[in-house]
């Protein structure tokens, strides 16, 4: 008998304030190519094999971007548009919650609009296999870890430092645990000084469950300062020539 197809869900996020940016417009709505950085991440997915989408932003753009993104670009999957926290991982339990109803759920930073649907694809079956894999590329440069005074502390094998980026992909009980147990031990935490910046670390924290790399691509950055807009816009427009 022919297996079932899996549900897919994804948390596109962009409550963020992008403070790193030093525009007087949030990065996630800039312009690349006359489209808002937001919209490549939400067609990307939209044009895959994911279900459904929750789109999690500042509770004061949520009508804009009802109006001036899910409709204006006929964005059908994106099912929720729900007010984001804090922190990254507030927007993330935030749209957790509404998907009640999903096998795999994946999580993507907005301001990544160099997603494709070749990566989406390569972390699905990483996923399928591992329950937790998170998209990556292996470090070009040597790294160091510095101490409190900025001397070199520890010089990490090359070979085995990766850059993590978005989507990161989970079997989506064991996401949906890994939250709320992050949630129920946050102060703890944050005394002990362990400071969350991406999904991997809540299930590596949380879960103690091994998560799976997966190569992403060396263009699947995320925007975050004014250099890394222009570094899109190039790729970009490889894309339409
Ligand atoms: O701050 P950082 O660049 O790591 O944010 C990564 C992604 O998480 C961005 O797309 C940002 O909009 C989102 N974010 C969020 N809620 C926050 C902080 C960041 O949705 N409180």
């Amino acid at each position: 008998m022919e297996k079932e197809k899996c549900r897919c869900g994804a948390v596109v996020l962009a409550a963020g304030s992008g403070k790193r940016m030093h525009s007087g417009i949030k990065k996630q709505f800039l312009l690349i190519q006359d489209k808002p950085v937001i919209y490549y991440s939400l067609q990307a997915f939209q044009q895959s094999f994911i279900d459904e989408i929750v789109l999690v932003v500042s509770e004061e753009d949520r009508d804009y971007c009802k109006k001036n993104i899910v409709d204006q670009y006929g964005f059908s999957k994106v099912k929720y548009i729900e007010a984001g926290g804090k922190e990254r991982y507030h927007s993330v339990a935030v749209g957790l919650a509404c998907l009640t109803d999903c096998d795999y759920i994946f999580i993507h930073d907005g301001a990544r609009p160099m997603i494709t649907e070749e990566i989406l694809e390569r972390a699905y079956e990483c996923a399928k296999e591992n329950d937790a894999c998170v998209v990556g590329m292996p470090v070009k440069d040597t790294i160091k870890i510095a101490d409190k005074n900025g001397f070199i502390h520890q010089t990490p094998d090359r070979n085995l430092v990766w850059m993590i980026q978005t989507p990161q992909v989970f079997e989506s009980t064991l996401i949906k645990e890994a939250y709320s147990r992050l949630l129920a031990q946050e102060e703890d935490l944050n005394e002990q000084g362990i400071h969350i910046t991406d999904d991997a670390m809540v299930v590596e924290t949380l879960m103690k469950h091994p998560v799976k790399l997966v190569e992403g691509s060396y263009e699947n950055i995320k925007i975050t300062t004014p250099e890394d807009l222009l570094i899109a816009e190039n790729f970009k427009s490889k894309i339409y020539e």
